[in-house]
């Protein structure tokens, strides 16, 4: 059993939350923005320090690579990503790229042998904020191994021509990829030929880990997840003039359909967790209204509905409940459901899930098996090579915000199970 240092990864945490420093706690830094290039600059600088080599792939993402004992073995990999919401925190991504350095680093520094090349990689606009969407980059490298349905949200001169959300010097994602110096080879990319493993180090981004007591936890896979847009049709008329009998208020009927949904939806939940089984999570982000005019009545009202879970089955139950309840009128205003998009359950690799158990346990800290709600590039990475991810502890469940916080000590704790799930990976004949 070895262990990461707590002294350099505090030291690592310090350094990158420099980068992008938004001067409240937090940074921001978008994909291949100059904050961005300075974490690049960092990783070059620690990496090549240790002796690793440097490489780049022709979409900006970086892998620092310590050679192993056996020439013919593939490489095993620890990715995350360095780029930031808009006044995001000091974690979310550079959490997995510390913790992939602090791997290579402890392997040097503690002499360690490994038959596999032990990789470092950091992953290009995983986030999206600056040019959409999230998880571009390796929607844009595991493209031909994902779902049919998905591809065509990944599609290279799509992504290429993606333009900026905020303030930025270039036109589009593809100016912005021809002007950053780290670029290399499309042969650099990651594929099941160079590749045999990937580990993703994360915080979870929620309370769970919190709630329970645990520090770390081996997660189990990424949920499905569907997307649909509610609309509803009324008409309008004179607030003032109109009598409420009369109305057909489109905001009223979306109001009364979100209420009745969550009743249903609920009901379904007490009986999902009452068999032992992870409830489902559902939100109403996004509502519209027109004409949104203090003195009309509104005559259309749509709000968006996401829905999460592990299994496919429940997720179709709660479209198929979304469905009959469509047929319905709300309010006199009739109901229309849409399809916006949807993503199949990703389960992670068992036989990796296995080694972050078992390093876990024999390291003696606090963990427990957990879920993924929130989308990663392990997930399409997933369908291209065996992965899984490894979870750390959130204060308060706060992430995608300046708040944003993992202990040091948790950090290492995390770093330490990579670590060790890794070696037990290099050490199994399977990989
Ligand atoms: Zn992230």
């Amino acid at each position: 059993m070895y262990s990461c240092s707590l002294e350099r990864i505090s030291d690592k945490i310090k350094t990158f939350s420099k980068f992008g420093d938004a001067g409240h706690g937090g940074i921001t830094r978008y994909s291949l923005s100059p904050e961005a290039h300075m974490a690049r600059e960092e990783f070059v600088r620690r990496m090549e320090a240790i002796g690793a080599k440097i490489e780049c792939d022709d979409v900006a993402c970086m892998f620092a690579t310590l050679e192993g004992s056996d020439p013919n073995a593939k490489r095993i990999v620890m990715a995350s990503h360095c780029d930031s919401v808009k006044n995001g925190g000091n974690y979310d991504g550079i959490e997995g790229v510390i913790t992939a350095m602090e791997v290579l680093e402890t392997v040097v520094a503690e002499n360690i042998p490994h038959k596999h090349p032990l990789t470092a990689m950091i992953w290009t606009n995983e986030e999206g904020s600056l040019y959409p969407p999230a998880m571009m980059v390796s929607g844009i490298v595991c493209y031909d191994y994902l779902p049919d349905y998905l591809k065509p949200n990944f599609m290279y001169d799509k992504m290429m021509a993606s333009k900026p959300m905020d303030k930025s010097e270039f036109a589009n994602f593809g100016e912005a990829l021809a002007a950053t110096k780290f670029k290399g080879p499309k042969e650099n990319r990651l594929s099941p030929d160079r590749y045999c493993a990937m580990f993703e180090t994360h915080l979870e981004q929620g309370p769970i880990l919190e709630d329970n007591g645990n520090e770390v936890g081996a997660v189990q896979q990424v949920m499905g997840m569907f997307n649909y847009r509610v609309k509803f049709h009324g008409f309008t008329a004179h607030a003032g003039t109109f009598p409420m009998a009369k109305r057909h208020d489109a905001l009223h009927a979306a109001a009364d359909f979100i209420c009745k949904m969550h009743e249903r939806y609920d009901a379904m939940n007490s009986e999902l967790v009452a068999q032992g089984d992870y409830e489902f999570v559902f939100t109403t982000g996004e509502i519209y209204v027109h004409p949104c005019i203090h003195t009309c009545i509104p005559d259309e009202a749509e709000f968006s509905l996401d829905v999460r879970h592990p299994k496919q089955e429940v997720l179709d139950k709660c479209m198929a409940v979304l469905q009959e309840m469509a047929k319905e009128e709300y309010q006199q205003c009739t109901c229309g459901v849409e399809e916006q998009w949807k993503r199949d359950p990703v389960p992670f690799d068992s036989r990796l899930i296995g080694f972050v158990e078992e390093a876990m346990e024999e390291m003696g800290c606090k963990w427990q098996r957990i879920l993924s709600g929130a989308g990663h590039d392990a997930q399409f990475c997933a369908y291209v090579i065996p992965t899984t991810m490894i979870f750390s502890r959130t204060k308060d469940g706060l992430s995608h915000c300046e708040p944003e916080h993992v202990s040091d000590e948790d950090c290492t704790t995390a770093a330490t199970a990579t670590l060790n799930a890794v070696l037990k990976c290099d050490a199994s004949p399977e990989f």
